[in-house]
């Protein structure tokens, strides 16, 4: 058995798949993966692999293909939303419908291109009709993005509406009390702001997002000014 082939097997274990045995050796985590010193690249495909052929809720069943995510795997900024759309489903890539150009926009008037940046959701396969996630499968697909996160160790996250915010730290926050302000993800600063497809049927909100996104270019400032200064990045 290659070591590649292990690997994918403890992964595909880590995240539920309990009917796979690996017999010979106490169970390993998927951070034991990440211990082992591949790059972040890497690790991203090899979770990849677990996710597209993931079946752990009904979703499974509707999609045409799984979203993982794009962008940079050393990305210091992350954008996390919540579910693909028609066009995401179609095209296998997260924020590529309406929604998607105005988050775009949003990501080039911040001076950063998709590529720069790391775009994700905390479902990855399209709910039926665009329909809301069920709890269900927000704490099925879960593992998936907070690994993603652990893998990419960004500096900053945005999340992207309600699901985003309420999956990834796993409490019940109104978006509409928590947006704008700093919360923390493991030690990663979070900004909390309004899903794009929300500014579409609210343009007016679009200002709001704007400020949230200066305090999140501020940080970014800061935490590289720091770096360059070998100060650690968050107090
Ligand atoms: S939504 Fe997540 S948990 Fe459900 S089948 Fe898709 S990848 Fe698996």
């Amino acid at each position: 058995m290659t070591e590649d082939l292990v690997r994918e097997l403890e992964l595909l274990r880590e995240f539920g798949f309990t009917h796979l045995d690996i017999s010979g050796g106490p169970p390993s985590s998927a951070a034991a993966a990440e211990d082992r010193g591949a790059p972040q690249s890497d690790l991203l495909a090899e979770l990849q692999a677990v996710v597209t052929v993931c079946e752990k809720c009904r979703l499974s069943k509707s999609r045409t293909q799984v979203v993982y995510g794009v962008g940079s795997p050393n990305a210091d900024l992350m954008f996390i939303g919540e579910a693909p759309g028609r066009e995401e489903d179609i095209q296998g890539e997260p924020f590529v419908g309406r929604a998607g150009q105005l988050l775009t926009d949003v990501i080039k008037a911040m001076k950063l291109t998709r590529d720069d940046v790391y775009i994700a959701n905390v479902i990855k396969c399209r709910p039926p009709e665009n329909r809301n996630p069920e709890q269900d499968e927000l704490d099925a697909c879960r593992p998936y993005i907070r690994r993603q996160v652990e893998i990419i160790q960004p500096k900053v996250i945005v999340t992207l509406g309600r699901f985003a915010l309420q999956s990834l730290l796993e409490k019940s926050y109104a978006i509409s009390s928590v947006r704008g302000q700093w919360l923390d993800y493991n030690g990663i600063k979070v900004m909390p702001t309004y899903h794009p497809a929300y500014l579409l049927r609210n343009p007016a909100a679009k200002k709001e997002v704007w400020a949230d996104m200066k305090k999140v270019i501020a940080e970014l400032e800061r935490s590289a000014s720091d770096s360059k200064d070998g100060r650690p990045r968050s107090e």
